[in-house]
């Protein structure tokens, strides 16, 4: 067994870095046998890079956030990784979020990820409607959290704002209403040019408020990722892109490497725009977000060699 790193939270960890960007990695709670084989040969690619954090995801349903628990508390005591459970309030009174909490704590997690979720079925646009005795915002579940326990507590942020809210100034609102509730680092919905997410964090900025923003970025692998993200997230599907990525359309080969290169741009374009670091959609594949890091000098240097 290698050293447990879990008593580290993300922003101890990413202060470590003193200022060197980083990157961090989500993953999804494995379905099957061949999902968590899957999950595992990507953990263990990765490890060496020295992620500032990794992240898996909260499901709908009952034996998914079971594995959530399970695999990010694996990832806790089995590897050198910091690492974050997701939770949402979706489906769970206060007391059984209270029950999950407690767990994560059992199981050695520091970080958590709080979200309201969407709401359960296949259209995340549905109308969401809290447990009788749940909670209604995230802002709530940050609270929890902070009272239960000494967490850290990263929210979500949304560059186009939330499907939901009626506009971008109070989407902005309700951001910095989860940092004032103890959020300490928001990380991003996904997005494919970087305007929107600059002006987000010119807005949370202007409301006087200095929490890391960390852009999430899925690597364009496929013609399924470009579509299908956009679709999902509700973030534009921006003209030139399409228009950019068309001859490529029915090649998966070709598709790729243009992907991957309209990826390595807009992250080195937010890098030079000075942004924390990069989280990183994986798909739980190790293979692009490698690619990715190697091509934006995100490796961790090597330690001096001692005399
Ligand atoms: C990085 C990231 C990770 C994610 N991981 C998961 C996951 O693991 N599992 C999952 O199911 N989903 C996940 N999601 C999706 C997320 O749960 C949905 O997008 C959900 O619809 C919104 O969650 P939220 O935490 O932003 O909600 P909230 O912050 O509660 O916002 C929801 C809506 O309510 C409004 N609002 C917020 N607070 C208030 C308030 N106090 N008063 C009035 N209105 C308010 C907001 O403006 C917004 O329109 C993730 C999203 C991101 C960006």
């Amino acid at each position: 067994m290698t050293t447990p790193n879990s008593s580290l939270t993300v922003t101890d960890r990413i202060s470590l870095d003193r200022g060197r960007p980083f990157f961090a990695v989500e993953f999804f709670p494995p379905k099957d046998d061949q999902g968590e084989a899957d999950l595992w040969r990507a953990i263990r690619r990765l490890e060496p890079l020295d992620p500032a954090y990794v992240s898996v995801t909260y499901g709908a349903g009952g034996s998914s956030r079971d594995r959530t628990v399970r695999t990010v508390g694996r990832i806790a005591t089995d590897t050198t990784l910091v690492s974050m459970a997701h939770l949402t309030a979706v489906s769970h009174s206060v007391t059984e979020l209270r029950h999950v909490i407690g767990s994560l704590a059992a199981n050695g997690i520091r970080n958590i990820m709080a979200l309201r979720g969407d709401p359960p079925g296949k259209d995340p646009l549905d109308e969401w409607e809290p447990h009788p005795e749940g909670l209604m915002y995230a802002d709530e579940l940050v609270e929890l959290c902070k009272q239960s326990g000494p967490f850290c507590v990263g929210v979500a942020a949304f560059p186009y704002g939330h499907p939901r809210s009626a506009d971008l100034e109070s989407d902005t609102e309700k951001l910095v209403g989860k940092f004032r509730a103890g959020a300490e680092f928001a990380v991003t919905q996904l997005f494919l040019e970087p305007d929107g997410f600059l002006r987000l964090r010119d807005r949370v900025a202007a409301l006087g408020f200095d929490q890391p923003i960390i852009p999430g970025i899925m690597p364009l692998t496929s013609e399924k990722t470009f579509h299908k993200g956009p679709e999902l997230s509700g973030s534009p599907l921006p003209e030139a892109l399409v228009k950019r990525l068309e001859p490529y359309t029915g090649d998966q080969k070709t598709f790729r490497a243009a992907g991957m290169e309209v990826t390595g741009e807009l992250c080195e374009r937010l890098l030079a725009e000075g942004v924390p670091g990069i989280h990183f959609y994986s798909l739980n594949r190790s293979t692009a977000t490698t690619e990715l890091v190697d091509r934006l000098g995100l490796l961790a240097p090597s330690p001096a060699p001692t005399a």
